[in-house]
């Protein structure tokens, strides 16, 4: 059967009245679901642990909304010794076969579309359209990294030489590990699990431990589409002791994460230590951390910028790694954009995110209330608070927070804050802007907006990002257009949701035969 070409999912309209009632009844029916407790899956075998991770509800901490059991280091070993032993089947498997695991898997996520989108709701506390697109990339990356192994399957094209047939064939690494983080907690976690499967791999799923749950719903999906036992397998611990036994063991093949720089240096440090019977150097592929900067110069149209300032800094109350967490505004469009901006973040509705109207909800978790809270008394000293900054409800709830007058080396301007909290700072003219927009250690979003296009052509060849917009928002990236990912401490820049993305997975063998 043909396959046709890959196309984004369609975003949910929740203005419709049957899409706002499928929702409802979603939020419903998977609340009856809630405090359910999932087991490990290792080798196709369900593990219940006396050890149990609680994944509560942000908006409510009382509410429970799922347990898993927590893995341990010896079942961690356990985990990685089924997908070695699945991999030597798995490997053999066509790659049209492989392909069609995932289109099923795509297929099935669309039909329980609203009913994932509830429990991210709940999960991690995203409001409808934010829970709503980050199943639709999920769905995304199973369409596109299954037609990608279509494309790398069979011979690649080389030169051939007079008297000699010469071929390259992709082929899988191995067994592998794939560690998610807990912002695009079904998008990430079913990317950087399926693209190494589709590939060729086997992978113990190590999902983040505010998260979990989603994983185990996905990971059920994957059981159901008859993928075989092994091939994924579900290990939710603490990242300290089971992630290190992941990274560490021998038979790991390659690492596949998404979180903290703090995290993901320590795995690439981790990583690159020969162990007792390795047989390989271990492929790491480590997406981290940003701090993102939108630039806005004096001829940009300053409604259209702050409308892309909001949306791009408060959306998902700022926990996104392109979120914007910067603008540089030059002198003379400075106090009339932060006027603007600070005119529609009033507007912004905070609360629990089952309710339709909601823009924030609250942030994940009790450490990064406090994380914020201690920025935000960070940033009243180095800067002048403009909005926000307050706290509020039963939940974790911090409302959009705008400060002022920041220096482009203060902590507020360097460090990754990941929350509603927003430095504006202040750039002489265009040149100076580009200065301060590349003078963090991070790489990823970047964003200008501008009407000059020399101007544009100066970003294009120098604001050091992975991912650059012009006039639009900086968040939303979609797969298939906007292959994502990092520069310098932002990672490894391994563009997911692009065409080199699965070449990470695999690995390339040269045959010449003389004939
Ligand atoms: P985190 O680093 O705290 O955790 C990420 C994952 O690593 C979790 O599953 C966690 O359990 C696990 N982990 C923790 N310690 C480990 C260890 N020693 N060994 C192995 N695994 C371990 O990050 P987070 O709070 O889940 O996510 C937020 C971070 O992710 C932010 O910094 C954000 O910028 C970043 N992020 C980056 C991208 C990107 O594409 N660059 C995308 C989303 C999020």
């Amino acid at each position: 059967m043909a396959i046709p070409d890959f196309r984004n999912e369609p975003f949910t309209d929740f203005s419709q009245p049957e899409n706002a009632e499928a929702m409802r009844h979603a939020l419903e029916s998977v609340r009856a679901e809630f405090d359910k407790t999932y087991p490990l899956l290792i080798g196709g075998e369900r593990i219940t642990t006396e050890q149990t991770i609680a994944s509560r509800n942000p908006a409510k901490p009382d509410e429970v909304v799922g347990r898993t059991a927590s893995a341990t280091v010896e079942l961690a070993n356990r985990a990685i010794a089924a997908a070695t032993e699945s991999f030597a089947t798995w490997r053999q498997v066509a790659p049209e076969e492989r392909a069609q695991y995932i289109f099923k898997a795509a297929a099935e996520l669309r039909r329980r579309k609203f009913e994932m989108a509830a429990w991210l709701v709940y999960e991690v506390s995203k409001s409808w359209a934010e829970a709503d697109g980050d199943v639709a990339e999920a769905i995304d990356f199973c369409e596109f990294y299954a037609r990608e192994m279509l494309r790398l399957a069979g011979p690649q094209p080389v030169y051939q030489l007079p008297g000699e047939r010469d071929e390259l064939h992709y082929i899988p690494l191995g067994a592998g590990v794939s560690i998610p983080p807990w912002n695009f907690a079904c998008a990430i976690m079913v990317g950087i699990t399926v693209a190494p499967i589709v590939a060729g791999n086997t992978v113990v799923l190590k999902p983040a431990s505010t998260a979990p749950i989603i994983a185990a719903k996905f990971v059920e999906i994957l059981e159901q589409v008859g993928l075989p036992p092994g091939v994924v397998n579900y290990l939710p611990g603490p990242g300290s002791s089971v992630g290190d036994a992941l990274v560490d063991h021998p038979q790991t093949r390659f690492i596949a994460f998404t979180g903290s720089k703090e995290v993901g240096l320590r795995i690439f440090e981790r990583a690159a230590r020969h162990q007792p019977g390795q047989k390989w150097l271990k492929r790491t592929v480590l997406e981290m951390g940003g701090k993102d900067t939108i630039v806005v110069d004096e001829t940009a149209d300053l409604d259209v910028a702050a409308d892309g300032v909001v949306s791009s800094a408060f959306g998902f109350q700022g926990q996104k790694c392109s979120a914007c967490s910067r603008v540089v505004a030059v002198e003379q469009v400075y106090d009339d954009l932060l006027a603007k901006v600070v005119e529609r973040t009033q507007k912004i509705t905070v609360s629990d995110p089952s309710q339709p109207d909601t823009f924030m909800g609250a942030v994940i978790d009790e450490k990064a209330f406090d994380k914020i809270r201690s920025y935000i008394d960070i940033g009243k000293k180095e800067g002048q608070l403009v909005l926000g900054g307050e706290t509020h409800g039963e939940g974790y709830f911090v409302s959009p927070t705008i400060f002022s007058n920041i220096a482009p080396e203060a902590k507020l301007s360097q460090e990754e804050i990941f929350g509603p909290v927003l430095a504006f700072m202040k750039a002489s003219n265009y040149d100076d802007a580009l200065d301060i927009a590349n003078n963090t250690e991070y790489g990823l979003t970047g964003g200008v907006f501008t009407r000059d296009t020399d101007r544009m052509d100066r970003a294009r060849n120098e604001f050091h990002v992975g991912n650059l917009y012009f006039n639009r928002k900086i968040t939303g990236a979609m797969v298939g257009a906007h292959p994502f990912g990092g520069f310098n401490m932002s990672g490894t820049d391994s563009k997911a949701g692009g065409p080199d993305y699965l070449l990470l997975f695999l690995q390339a063998k040269s045959i010449a035969e003389k004939v």
